[in-house]
């Protein structure tokens, strides 16, 4: 696996100033690929959505967050492949770096491929899926759990949509009722008050 996955991901930062990870590829341990949605209080706020596929996380900024009604469509906009090891990131850009704001671990888990079935009774491969454009995914997260739908429509336009399984709940909307972070606990707000208080 080449770094070149992570070219537009190293070349959109400064090492020395942001606190985020400068990556590798691939990981260790686990066998289930991770998912990870990541709010990200920028200057437009949205949820980052991610998705292990060979070795780096594909990416999507969600700005409304995921829904788990699967009558509501999320625009979705594919940005750059992030480093495995971005998942566990929680911090505060500085204002003046790319995608400056405070993040945190919004939701996180393993995610199993729903993809049709082929001649070899294999799912169709990930990254064969992204490049087609279209991603059914089960999440095991914490919050959020059950299929969800990528499909691209325009360009690096595309539409997360719950898939209608027992999952899907119309009442549930966890983006505003579960603003924890699953690994520290913290609102994005008290992420960004804790690092200006450190600084
Ligand atoms: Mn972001």
């Amino acid at each position: 696996m080449s770094r070149d996955r992570l070219r537009t991901y190293l070349d959109k930062r400064d090492f020395r100033r942001t606190p985020e990870p400068a990556g590798s590829v691939g990981r260790d341990g686990g066998e289930l690929p991770v998912f990870v949605i990541q709010e990200h209080d920028a200057r437009t706020h949205h949820f980052d959505f991610r998705l292990e596929i060979d070795g780096v996380l594909a990416s999507w900024a969600v700005p409304k967050g995921p829904s788990t009604d699967p009558r509501i469509r999320r625009l979705a906009i594919r940005t750059e492949d992030h480093p495995c090891d971005y998942a566990d990131f929680e911090g505060t850009i500085p204002d003046d770096e790319y995608g400056g704001g405070s993040v945190i671990v919004w939701d996180a888990g393993s995610y199993r491929n729903l993809a049709d079935y082929g001649d070899d009774d294999e799912p169709r491969p990930m990254g064969a899926c992204l490049d087609d454009g279209h991603l059914k995914v089960w999440l095991d997260g914490e919050k959020l759990q059950g299929g969800y739908a990528l499909t691209r429509t325009d360009g690096d336009r595309w539409l997360l949509v719950k898939m209608d399984d027992e999952a899907a709940d119309a009442r549930r909307n966890p983006v505003s009722t579960e603003p924890a972070s699953v690994l520290s606990g913290r609102r994005v707000d008290e992420v960004a008050d804790d690092d200006d208080a450190r600084r």
